[in-house]
């Protein structure tokens, strides 16, 4: 049974760090001409109104994008940061209020090229209805199913390159164990595929479980970006951090990401640091 639904966290923190990590990807990946497979397992809805009742609730996007978009002016002169702000623009209804946030579908297929193919897989009913609503290119597949299966059924791609996000909510203690499970089969059979994880950073330390079985599976070549908001408090159990691993990196793409997010930190609050190394080497 699915409960999460993403409207109630959209532009919060985690979202920003998730999005600009997959930004910074997708910049490298697009320097060169031949053609890229995108698959993204957890799409959800794909952009999301702030207005809607969901995410107005909590309200989570102020403490996230809202604070970027409050001093984008400062923020354009780092080049990742500025052309991902550029981007979160493009999808407001009216100049200059943020009144939009895009989800991973959006920002896998705003710079989509013909050659290139993105896959969607959602597997609640709801939320997939709203994604299906979505104005998408023709290269997008929209598929209503189990992302982590899918992904391994789809590989090997007919395209030179391969970049996927996995993106789950987590709901479920076993989704650790089942992600590893699914990254090992991918990259047995995609070995230069670049693959993103996203995970919470719970009081419980629970995503030790994904990183050290991605590492005792002997995968090579992780790196890590952790954004952690503040120490736990007594008793805690809500999210104190986002974390993202990135297989198989291009080239330079950790550099930018770093310069960026030392831009973000101070904004998120003073007990805000982000962390980014190699979880595994090469
Ligand atoms: N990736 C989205 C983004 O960045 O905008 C957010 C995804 S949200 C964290 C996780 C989504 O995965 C939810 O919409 C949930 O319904 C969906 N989901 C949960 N289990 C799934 C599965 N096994 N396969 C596909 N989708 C799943």
């Amino acid at each position: 049974m699915l409960s999460y639904q993403h409207a109630y966290h959209a532009g919060n923190f985690a979202d920003v760090h998730k999005h600009l990590t997959l930004f910074s990807v997708i910049d490298h990946l697009l320097r060169k001409k031949t053609s890229i497979t995108y698959i993204d397992t957890h799409a959800g809805r794909g952009l999301y109104p702030l207005a809607a009742e969901e995410t107005a609730r909590l309200g989570e996007y102020r403490d996230g994008i809202g604070r970027l978009w409050q001093a984008r002016t400062r923020l354009g002169d780092d080049p990742l940061l500025g052309n991902w702000l550029a981007a979160v623009a493009r999808v407001q209804a009216r100049d200059g209020r943020l009144d939009h946030y895009p989800g991973s579908p959006w920002w896998l297929s705003d710079r989509l090229r013909e050659q290139d193919h993105l896959t969607l897989f959602e597997l609640h009913p709801g939320e997939h209805g709203h994604l299906a609503r979505q104005p998408l290119p023709d290269n997008v597949q929209r598929i209503h199913g189990d992302g982590l299966r899918g992904l391994v059924r789809c590989l090997p791609v007919a395209t030179p390159r391969l970049c996927v996000l996995i993106d789950p909510s987590y709901e479920r203690k076993t989704e650790y164990g089942e992600v590893v499970e699914v990254v090992r089969k991918a990259m047995h059979k995609a070995r230069h595929a670049v693959l993103l994880v996203w995970y919470p950073l719970l009081p419980t330390g629970r995503h030790h479980e994904l990183l050290e079985g991605l590492r005792e599976g002997g995968l090579r070549k992780i790196w890590r970006s952790e954004l952690r908001l503040r120490e736990p408090r007594e008793g805690e159990r809500g999210m104190l951090g986002s974390g993202m691993l990135v297989i198989n990196p291009p080239w330079g793409m950790e550099t930018r990401l770093e310069a960026a997010m030392q831009r973000v930190v101070p904004l998120l609050g003073t007990s805000c640091q982000h962390r980014g190394d190699w979880w595994a080497g090469e």
